[in-house]
């Protein structure tokens, strides 16, 4: 059976006025991520990481932020056009392992409807897509709630 494997990293900032969309869920917060799309930063990650495996680019090459198409688009309908693109190269998705890195709010009790939410997208089973959160011990643009990161990786399957 053929393997590959893939990483993805993304950032963006932290702004008021706009909601906070991570892992395909809306999260009550004061702030949103600041972004051409609804900047679900752990759905790109996500995005980069499959689309590394799959040597197919990065999420910008698919979907340029100048494109007035992918404006304020829900990042779960990018995530579902990556895995469209892999099906195509004849892949599917082993399992996603990702991990969030923000200040505030507190993530954890909201990781499990993530999973509910990508796990269908990714066609995987609940099982095989684990998001974990950390702070950034106050240190440094994440630190002082400006910003959020995620990584992910991707492990995909030849068909
Ligand atoms: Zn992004």
């Amino acid at each position: 059976m053929k393997i590959k494997v893939g990483l993805g990293y993304d950032v963006h900032q932290l702004v008021e006025g706009r909601k906070l969309w991570l892992g395909g869920i809306e999260i009550p917060h004061h702030k949103g991520c600041e972004g051409h799309s609804d900047a679900d930063v752990l759905i790109h990650a996500i995005c980069d990481a499959i689309l590394g495996a799959a040597n197919l680019r990065d999420i910008g090459f698919h979907f340029p932020n100048t494109d007035k198409n992918f404006k304020d688009i829900d990042s779960k309908k990018l995530l579902a056009k990556v895995i469209e693109l892999i099906e195509a190269k004849g892949y599917k998705i082993g399992n996603v392992d990702a991990t969030l890195s923000l200040e505030t709010p507190k993530i954890n009790q909201h990781i499990e409807e993530m999973q509910k939410v990508l796990a269908p997208i990714l066609k995987v089973a609940l099982d095989d897509i684990s998001i974990k959160a950390t702070t950034n011990e106050k240190l440094g643009y994440v630190g002082n709630e400006q910003g959020v990161n995620a990584w992910a990786v991707a492990l995909i399957e030849k068909i």
